[in-house]
């Protein structure tokens, strides 16, 4: 007998759930079926990202959220986006062990990604990923990520609302302002408030936060001003500040349309994801087996003829755009 598996998702099955992600991590062609029949589906869930530097504390924060969450009466989806480690290594054993607690929960379930080998780009994957999540029934999907590359900065456009985490002595914060991170964030939380300097970095963050018209002309919501929120995630201390801070950016969404409009951005961004990655895998399984990918690197090497003319050719076998 076959499972019926998105069937099996849409009841809320972690077995189901694990096995789609994988299909589509793998590229797997049972998984495009299956998002078709879970897509109806989707659209409940709200999204909150989590980034910030290494060992800033976001994955204590996550596990601390995810608690008070869960005595909510909600459940939660957590995708852990690691930057180094294949599925099982490193870092992400460690963010396991870390949330063995929660991993316990029925009403929980988490899933680490590595960041390497996704042909369609990483915050597609990110985005199915969600998908896949809420047609589950999650009410809450945090997606935990490093925030250093325009990759991670795509991810945290899935998200609702975005928290960045700093800390104090990591000697990123002004860095993270720089590196452009900054702009996308709706929260900033101040985390190891118990340390030496989370005061003087708040105060910073704050002025900042409240001077810098860069901050907000570039921030996705310009009638938001973001909040700062101090924090000691370890020792459970501002955990519940940082959730009244998602639910008033969550309510102001809401209120102002702006809920609608960036979700509307997002399905046009993961649409044109999905179109590019439908042309390029078709076109690449074309050029290798019919042998003319190595007929064009061969004119290319010999220098009869340049690439840009050849991309422009394919191109233009491969596409008929319409005239008018
Ligand atoms: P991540 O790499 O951002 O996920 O950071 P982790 O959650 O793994 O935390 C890194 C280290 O900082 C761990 O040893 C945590 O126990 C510790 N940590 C997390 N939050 C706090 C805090 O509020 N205060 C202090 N002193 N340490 C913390």
């Amino acid at each position: 007998m076959t499972i019926d598996y998105a069937g099996e998702v849409l009841q809320g099955s972690p077995r189901a759930v694990a096995r789609v992600i994988s299909w589509l991590e793998n590229e797997n062609e049972r998984a495009r079926p299956c998002m078709g029949r879970l897509y109806p589906h989707t659209g409940r869930a709200y999204v909150v990202g989590i980034t910030g530097s290494p060992g800033t504390g976001k994955s204590t924060l996550t596990d601390k959220l995810t608690r008070y969450i869960r005595a909510k009466g909600l459940t939660v989806g957590i995708i852990a986006v690691d930057p180094s480690s294949p599925f099982t290594g490193g870092a992400v054993l460690g963010d396991r062990i870390r949330m063995s607690e929660i991993a316990q929960d029925p009403g929980v379930f988490i899933r680490s990604m590595a960041t390497r080998g996704f042909l369609g780009g990483l915050s597609q994957s990110t985005g199915k990923v969600v998908n896949v999540l809420d047609a589950s029934g999650k009410d809450v999907i945090i997606i935990e990520t490093v925030g250093v590359g325009q990759d991670e900065v795509e991810i945290m456009r899935i998200a609702d609302t975005t928290c960045l985490v700093l800390a104090p002595g990591l000697g990123d914060a002004i860095q993270s302002m720089k590196a452009g991170v900054m702009e996308i964030a709706d929260i900033y939380v101040i985390n190891k408030s118990d340390r030496q300097g989370a005061d003087q970095l708040f105060v910073e963050v704050s002025h900042r936060v409240n001077q810098d018209d860069l901050i907000r002309a570039k921030s996705r919501d310009r009638s938001w001003i973001p909040l700062v929120v101090q924090a000691a995630a370890v020792n459970d201390v501002g955990v519940t500040d940082i959730l009244d801070a998602v639910l008033s950016h969550q309510s102001h969404l809401k209120k102002d349309g702006t809920f609608v409009e960036k979700r509307r951005e997002r399905t046009q961004q993961q649409t044109l994801q999905m179109i590019h990655y439908e042309i390029f895998s078709l076109l690449r399984k074309h050029l290798s087996e019919s042998g003319k990918m190595e007929q064009l690197v061969d004119a290319i090497m010999n220098h009869e003829q340049d690439p840009y003319s050849i991309v422009q050719q394919v191109l233009s076998e491969w596409i008929r755009v319409p005239e008018g």
